[in-house]
């Protein structure tokens, strides 16, 4: 369905590869094929029609074409099914629409350093943040994003969720210098400072603390590991040009190493296609949530596994000089050293190891 479409974000990765730059016309792209909204009510892959398995071969497919689109395509569905989980119906609607009819990107902003973001109760309504959050994917050309923080109200507290209409208040402050990472450049990952955006109630999402309500948030890790996969997958492929272009078909070594990425690669996917079946199925079964993230967990875990792995195999096939900027190889191996860092890791292996711990018995964990 989108292949096309792939094949031409592939194309330009090259040219955004530079801090500053953002995959502008690769949204816009997206966006005339329906994909900033294929998750609407609906729509090809709504939240409702238990599709996770596609949703997660599309992102891996963006992802494949390039990581830092697959970041942001990533936020903006992640942000999507935060509205559909906790949004009331007239910001369901709202949301929904501007995704749709007036192509507005959406993002989520949660990870901070020191001095986080505060939201005030002013009352009457109205909220003022302060503070600031680090690795913004998509920075200004966000409109829609969702950002969280420590609510302070006299009626509430918690980790409440907004999201900011970015024409409508005063600019949020950038600072692009935060941004000087090994790869993915194009993500433009910056740090924002929000002191002093004033806000409505009617731009608050859920209630305070829902942003991290189980097994929603630690769940989320299969669709960062999707689009892990598909940097995996493009390693793959150039290796395979690469030795194609060598004319070096022949070596056994070099055979065996294609062989295992192959197999880890068809791993990956399987995973992927069965993960996003059984989450669907957990989902509607009302399934405990330790479950559904232990195997959340098992997937993202295993995909780590699979992309280190492959990048040391690829990289042993096309040597020193498949590593030259010149070639593409060179970039999707920087922009997956750095986006396999995801949150948690250790903290993900702790709850998998503890649910196994507490079943009786481990034959027949995932059934
Ligand atoms: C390209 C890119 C784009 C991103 N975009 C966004 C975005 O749009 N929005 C967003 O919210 N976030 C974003 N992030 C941030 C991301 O979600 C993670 O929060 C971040 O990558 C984790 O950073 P870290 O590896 O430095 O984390 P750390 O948490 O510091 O983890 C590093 C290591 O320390 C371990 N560790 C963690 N906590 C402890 C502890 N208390 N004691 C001891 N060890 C610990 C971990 O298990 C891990 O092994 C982005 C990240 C990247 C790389």
């Amino acid at each position: 369905m989108t292949d096309h479409l792939h094949q031409k974000i592939a194309a330009n990765a090259v040219n955004i590869d530079q801090e500053g730059c953002f995959p502008e016309q690769e949204f816009k792209w997206m966006a005339a094929e329906g994909l900033l909204s294929i998750t609407n009510p609906d729509a090809l892959l709504d939240f409702n029609k238990s599709k996770t398995a596609t949703l997660l071969q599309l992102l891996k497919k963006t992802g494949s074409a390039n990581l830092s689109v697959g970041r942001i395509y990533e936020g903006h569905i992640n942000a999507l099914l935060l509205i559909a989980l906790y949004g009331n119906p007239i910001q369901k609607k709202t949301w929904f629409k501007e995704a749709e009819k007036e192509q507005k990107l959406f993002g989520v902003w949660n990870t901070q350093a020191e001095n986080g973001v505060r939201i005030h109760d002013l009352g009457d309504g109205y909220y003022r943040l302060e503070g600031s959050k680090t690795f913004c994917s998509g920075s200004g050309w966000i409109n829609r994003p969702l950002v969280t923080g420590e609510l302070v109200s006299p009626d509430k507290r918690g980790w409440q969720m907004c999201i900011i209409p970015t024409e409508k208040v005063k600019p949020i402050l950038t600072d692009s210098s935060f941004w000087q990472p090994l790869g993915m450049r194009a993500s433009a990952s910056f740090k924002m400072d929000f002191t002093g955006i004033e806000i409505q109630e009617k731009d608050l999402l859920g209630e305070p603390d829902s942003y991290y309500r189980e097994p929603f948030f630690s769940g989320g890790s299969v669709r960062f590991a999707a689009v892990q996969l598909g940097g995996a997958t493009a390693i793959f492929a150039e290796a395979q040009r690469f030795l194609r272009m060598m004319n070096r078909l022949d070596d056994p070594f070099q055979r065996a190493r294609m062989a295992e990425m192959a197999y880890l690669i068809e791993s990956g996917n399987l995973w992927l296609n069965e993960a996003g079946k059984k989450a669907d199925q957990w989902i509607s079964e009302n399934t405990s949530p330790e479950k559904i993230i232990a195997h959340a967990g098992l997937l993202r875990t295993f995909t780590e596994e699979i992309c280190t792995r492959v990048m040391h195999l690829a990289g042993q096939c096309v040597g020193a000089r498949g590593l030259m900027r010149t070639d593409a190889f060179e970039r999707i191996y920087r922009d997956l050293t750095l986006y396999l860092k995801q949150p948690g890791p250790d903290a993900t292996l702790t709850q998998i190891g503890g649910y196994v711990l507490n079943q009786e018995k481990t034959d027949d964990l995932w059934n």
